[in-house]
């Protein structure tokens, strides 16, 4: 049997007016209880500038958006909608970019634990450089190869090997190889291979 239609239809109109609402309005038959306060409250992104940037951390290479303020502080960093690999959204790791970046418990000191000592100790950074270059040196001068047992030249060290965070950028990667390889070092790896 046909539903009949009432004389006048106000689905349309309804609907319309419905669609205008916030989001908030509109949920559930009754109106939602909502403070001035929350109403007055604005996301942390609100009038913040989006930055096209890329997730530095596997070779998919998802595109993100940084929220960046007026004053240059970075407030967030979520999924670019426009990358054509992700879509918008981030693996677990790509989500914790914000996190990397900005992290009061993150390490911003050279640190070094002496042999035999059970704690890390922060030191300048200068004399950290300073120590790593001497124990490179002494290393390699102690392992390097010149020639294999064939006679074949090698010219290489087993005795040193670079493992890297995923974090490193192409430029970071490509110095980081430059460095390594020049002093015979074979053992290279980025991280976002493993
Ligand atoms: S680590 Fe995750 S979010 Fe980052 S590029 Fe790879 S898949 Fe994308």
């Amino acid at each position: 049997m046909a539903i009949k239609r009432p004389a006048i239809d106000l689905t349309g109109a309804l609907g319309r007016a419905i669609a205008k609402l916030r989001l908030g309005d509109r949920v559930a038959m009754l109106p939602n209880v909502e403070s001035k306060r929350s109403r007055a409250l604005k996301g942390r992104i609100a009038n913040a500038k989006a930055v096209t940037s890329v997730c530095p951390y596997c070779a998919v290479g998802c595109s993100t958006l940084a929220y960046v303020s007026d004053e240059g502080k970075l407030l967030d960093v979520e999924g670019n909608p426009d990358s054509p690999v992700s879509g918008g959204h981030l693996c677990p790791k790509g989500s914790a970019i914000f996190g990397l970046t900005v992290n009061e418990q993150r390490w911003t000191t050279a640190k070094y634990r002496a042999p035999y000592a059970a704690e890390w100790t922060d030191v300048p950074r200068d004399w950290a450089l300073q120590r790593i270059a001497e124990r490179f040196k002494e290393t390699r001068d102690a392992t390097f190869v010149r020639t294999g047992p064939d006679g074949k030249r090698l010219g290489h060290t087993l005795g040193i090997a670079s493992l890297g965070g995923a974090t490193f950028g192409v430029e970071e990667n490509y110095l980081l190889q430059k460095l390594f390889k020049s002093a015979g070092v074979v053992s290279v790896e980025n991280q976002a291979r493993i």
